[in-house]
């Protein structure tokens, strides 16, 4: 490796970094895994095949907070210390994670392959932990009885009877299963994403995919709920029509999506001409976009359902209702989010200490073989 005082480090081909570090077809622009931590930061304004990966989880941080904050200057809404809005809080928690955590991801992978495989970790938990983020605000914002504990009960007897009775059915599911089901999701989409980076490394990209189309499934059935009954708002009330705005952005979310699993799993466009997009354009650049993509419509779709609560006189409730939603607390809110991320760290802790015991051996010999430009420059 060419050894360059005070420059840059030199970016690689394929061929000359560990076979850990290759990704498919991209043929040049990789960082050897020994970078310091300041060469790692500023290759951030380098063209590095890491580069776009970088800024395309870092930027929409700012984008999503712009429309996140959005919300506490609306009309009727409390301040944003006040327990309605904890779930929300959780939300952007989750969101504001899986950004940071992804971007840096990227940034800092190159510091040694122990390293690279501890921020992918923390990647990977940052996603299950957002799906948890998203299912709170869902069960308090979209479930079949969100925002009831402020409102006054009343009753409609137009509803359709089958329909109450399918709400009825699935009230030990929305009320009881439902979070404890993502939280339990969400331990397995971690422990199977880490996996793939020990085995089933020939599936990879296949498994990482689908295995979050389950907390997809589990965490959308206030929504499936939503979609598929009457709502719960009068036909001419103004948070019927903020509500019903719901379901585009649902399906701009899905749309996103399946968008950003299909760039994922067929590595095109660089698939069909390798060494071509190693530096922009390549699939995980537009799996990042889309994925954010995805978010701020699924923010849009929250908000829409806040600002229905918020402007909601009246509820139209179906007969024989069951018992009313508790409002969210710090315990229900926060106390789910830490629980949840405490178990998180430690799996990524289990799966970093194998990785060290893994690969460990093999960045002691890079460091030897490959001493860093701060060591030989004096
Ligand atoms: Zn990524």
């Amino acid at each position: 490796m060419l050894l360059n005082c005070g420059q840059p480090l030199p970016l690689l081909r394929h061929t000359d970094v560990p076979p850990r570090v290759i990704e498919n077809f991209i043929l040049t622009g990789y960082r050897f895994p020994n970078y310091s931590l300041r060469d790692c930061l500023l290759s951030a304004f380098r063209p590095t095949n890491e580069t776009g990966n970088f800024w395309t989880h870092f930027l929409p941080v700012f984008v999503f907070f712009y429309h996140f904050v959005e919300v506490f200057g609306w009309e009727n809404a409390p301040h944003g210390n006040d327990p309605f809005f904890y779930p929300l809080w959780n939300y952007f928690i989750g969101v504001f994670c899986l950004l940071m955590a992804s971007s840096l991801a990227h940034l800092l992978n190159s510091m040694s392959i122990v390293v690279r495989e501890v921020c992918f970790f923390v990647d990977y938990g940052t996603i299950s932990a957002y799906t948890v983020g998203s299912s709170l605000a869902y069960y308090y914002y979209i479930h079949p009885r969100a925002g009831l504990g402020e409102i006054e009960e009343q009753t409609n007897p137009e509803m359709d009877q089958k329909a109450s009775y399918t709400t009825l059915d699935l009230s030990v599911f929305f009320n009881t299963l439902y979070i404890p089901s993502a939280c339990v999701v969400a331990l397995v989409c971690i422990l199977s994403c880490c996996n793939t980076r020990q085995r089933w490394r020939k599936y990879r990209y296949i498994i990482r995919t689908m295995v979050f189309l389950l907390p997809f499934f589990l965490s959308s059935t206030p929504i499936f709920y939503r979609l598929l009954t009457k709502s719960p708002y009068s036909d001419e009330s103004p948070s019927f029509a903020s509500s019903s705005t719901m379901a585009v952005y649902f399906y701009g979310h899905c749309f996103w999506l399946v968008l950003s699993a299909v760039f994922n799993i067929s590595k095109l466009p660089e698939r069909l001409a390798p060494g071509r997009f190693d530096i922009w354009g390549h699939s995980h650049q537009w799996f990042h976009c889309f994925t954010f993509l995805s978010i701020l419509d699924e923010l849009h779709m929250i908000k829409a359902e806040v600002k229905a609560i918020l402007l909601s006189t009246s509820m139209l409730l179906p007969p024989g209702s069951f018992p009313r939603l508790p409002g969210p607390t710090v315990t229900s809110t926060y106390g789910v989010m830490l629980l949840l991320q405490t178990t998180i760290v430690s799996v990524i802790v289990w799966f970093s200490w194998k990785a060290n015991s893994i690969f460990g051996p093999q960045r002691d010999q890079l460091a030897k073989d490959h001493p860093t430009k701060h060591a030989k420059c004096h």
